[in-house]
């Protein structure tokens, strides 16, 4: 069951992209997939928390697309329609290694001149996501949004090609970095990944999180580090919102425990993340998401540190 939202609980905001994505992978394709950034991650945290997703969308988005947001808690007040606007589309293919998107097509379309503004409610959260998307709105999004006390950013090689000093600007104003790993040594310039996670922490993020793909994900913070292999699953069919899954299953988390970034929280919300990008794939696009439950997320939450027998996650 998705997550009602109760007084005085701590509340989650992200800005990124609202998509419709045409995926192909080697196990089938959708012509018109329920995507993007924000859409991933809010249907991911809403097990855990209230979340908000910033962002337009254009007439193409209808009352189908709404309701799958809804029908998670998803609050949509904050998704702004521009009439005649045309929704952010994405085109992507992945060969066997899943692990590797090619992009076919990004057309930012309602994006292209997108100014947030945002509700109160959203202004006022207390964890903050800037989720993949031009840095100059996730930066735009971090100035409103003061109150928040972790802010956390993702990005890809779209933005670190097309808009690398933007970015750089806005990852010294955020307490977290999740990134690929292939696109932290990009942004570095330093094949070697640990250095490249010093040198994103020297920019100001207290933590940095390197997304491994089907290898895991790796947790660099200043007495800490930490590695957790993918969940093993049979079944891969899109790994589409993977990245996206797992971190709003770890800010999710992080904000039904009050926002405490300390180890112990982060490493639980590594593998809650893991999890939850681990049913993400076997479904295309966020179809995975129907008829999951919180039981269904604490029960392979618990299987998965049996198997990997992480004696360092603590209870809680
Ligand atoms: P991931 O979780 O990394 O697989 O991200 C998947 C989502 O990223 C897809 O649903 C796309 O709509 C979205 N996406 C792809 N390229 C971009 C881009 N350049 N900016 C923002 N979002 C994107």
């Amino acid at each position: 069951m998705p997550c009602t939202s109760l007084p005085g609980r701590m509340s989650l905001t992200v800005v990124g992209s609202i998509a419709f994505d045409a995926i192909q992978t080697p196990f089938g394709e959708r012509r018109r997939a329920l995507g993007g950034s924000a859409t991933h991650f809010s249907l991911a945290a809403s097990f855990f928390t209230e979340v908000r997703p910033v962002g337009p969308v254009g007439d193409d988005f209808g009352p189908a697309e709404y309701e799958v947001l809804r029908r998670h808690g998803v609050s949509t007040d904050d998704i702004e329609h521009v009439e005649g606007g045309r929704t952010f589309f994405w085109s992507g293919e992945y060969a066997w290694d899943l692990n590797t998107a090619k992009t076919l097509d990004t057309q930012l379309n309602v994006f292209g001149d997108f100014e947030p503004k945002l509700s109160e409610a959203s202004r006022n959260c207390d964890l903050l996501f800037l989720a993949n998307i031009q840095p100059d709105l996730q930066r735009d999004v971090r100035a409103q949004c003061r109150r928040a006390q972790v802010a956390a950013l993702d990005s890809m090689n779209f933005w670190i090609e097309k808009t690398r000093d933007s970015l750089l600007q806005t990852i010294g104003l955020v307490d977290m970095v999740l990134m690929n790993d292939a696109e932290l040594r990009m942004l570095t310039e330093e094949p070697n990944l640990v250095k490249a996670a010093g040198t994103v922490r020297a920019m100001g993020p207290r933590v940095v999180i390197a997304k491994q793909g089907e290898y895991g994900a790796a947790l660099f913070t200043e007495d800490g580090f930490f590695a957790l292999p993918a969940y093993p699953l049979e079944t891969v069919r899109d790994p589409t919102g993977a990245g996206d899954s797992f971190a709003g299953g770890l800010l999710g988390y992080l904000d039904s425990q009050g926002g405490s970034i300390d180890d112990a929280t982060l490493r639980r919300a590594m593998v809650y993340g893991s999890t939850l990008a681990s049913f993400w794939v076997e479904e295309f696009g966020c179809e995975r998401a129907e008829g999951l439950t919180r039981d269904d997320i604490d029960e392979r939450y618990e299987h998965f540190k049996r198997i990997t027998a992480i004696e360092s996650v603590p209870a809680g």
